[in-house]
């Protein structure tokens, strides 16, 4: 059996699949399910798109999120303070949650994104890149910032009501960074990546 012959996903039909032209797509001739599609820049765009996430990753995680004010007293707050805060007000088991989904998890994905395409621009890329890779598919269904976004938006309202909030520029940071990871999502292609990198006998691709 060739490298190239695939399984379709949906209707498990064997079939070949030829180079895909850079843009195209191959759908299953069964039940057209996308097999495979090859993205117009699949390296450089996402290593663009990763370098920009880390730097409003670091801004997201060091800037305050919004800060308070009710009757004279203000308070402001980051992430991580806040996931302090719930662990020292005895709610381990959120704060641990939040730290995970919001700092640890994004904070990994773009870690271990920003080392894998760094290592595959000058191939053959070590094996050890494929299991980094490997790590960040682990990392992405846990980063939840978009869920953190909409928790955050919810209280801001609610608390309107009650005090005066300021939007901080985490919060506008945390906003960007969903749709940074989002893009490095949709043009980053893993077999891009598989292409480069030793195999584990030690083969250089060819
Ligand atoms: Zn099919």
């Amino acid at each position: 059996m060739s490298p190239d012959t695939v399984a379709c996903p949906a209707c498990d039909l064997l079939q070949h699949i030829p180079p895909i032209p850079p843009g195209g797509k191959a759908c299953c001739p069964r039940c057209d399910e996308t097999l495979g599609s090859r993205s117009t820049d699949p390296l450089d765009r996402p290593l663009a798109l990763t370098l920009a996430a880390a730097i409003v990753f670091i801004v997201a995680n060091t800037a305050p999120l919004m800060g308070l004010s009710v009757v004279g007293r203000s308070a402001s707050t980051t992430i991580s303070q806040g996931a302090y805060e719930m662990w020292m007000q005895g709610e381990r088991i959120t704060a641990v949650i939040v730290a995970f989904s919001a700092i640890i998890a994004p904070g990994g994905y773009i870690l271990f994104m920003l080392t894998v395409l760094l290592a595959v621009r000058w191939p053959p890329a070590p094996h050890w890149v494929g299991e980094m890779l490997r790590w960040a598919d682990h990392m992405q269904p846990w980063s939840m910032n978009e869920v953190m976004l909409l928790g955050i938006l919810v209280a801001l309202i609610k608390i309107a009501e009650l005090a005066t909030v300021d939007p901080g520029v985490g919060l506008y940071a945390v906003g960007a960074l969903v749709m940074l990871l989002a893009a490095i999502m949709a043009t980053f292609d893993q077999r891009e990546v598989w292409k480069r990198v030793e195999w584990a006998d030690g083969r250089v691709p060819s």
